[in-house]
């Protein structure tokens, strides 16, 4: 019963404190973040929630564990972003570049057949 009550009063508490830091984190303007370090996660894409995430569940929209583990601001985690979806875009130009230059050979081989 001891136990019981004490496991169960731990994690209220840490249940609170995550929304506690949840609540600073998103008010939060300052903090340190390499270039390197965003540019790095916006080309490799960064998992917010691997597997499955308490904290997502109680802490407001974009602000659990996972991700202020990482970004040291929401304005860190917005900016990451959108430079996610630049490099999504670059991404798919790339691969559509890549398949045009594809089909130029076949056509090119195509005429070579019919010579
Ligand atoms: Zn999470």
């Amino acid at each position: 019963m001891t136990v019981f009550n004490s496991v169960r009063g731990r994690s209220m508490i840490d249940l609170k404190e995550d929304m506690k830091q949840a609540e600073v984190w998103l008010d939060n303007t300052e903090g340190e973040m390499s270039e390197d370090q965003l540019i790095y996660l916006a080309a490799t894409g960064f998992e917010d929630c691997p597997d499955f995430c308490g904290s997502k569940k109680y802490c407001k929209d974009e602000a659990c564990s996972c991700i202020r583990a990482t970004f040291p601001t929401p304005d860190h985690y917005h900016l990451y972003l959108l430079m996610r979806s630049q490099a999504i875009e670059w991404l798919k130009q790339g691969i559509i570049a890549n398949a045009v230059s594809k089909e130029a050979f076949s056509n090119e081989k195509c005429q070579e057949k019919f010579k």
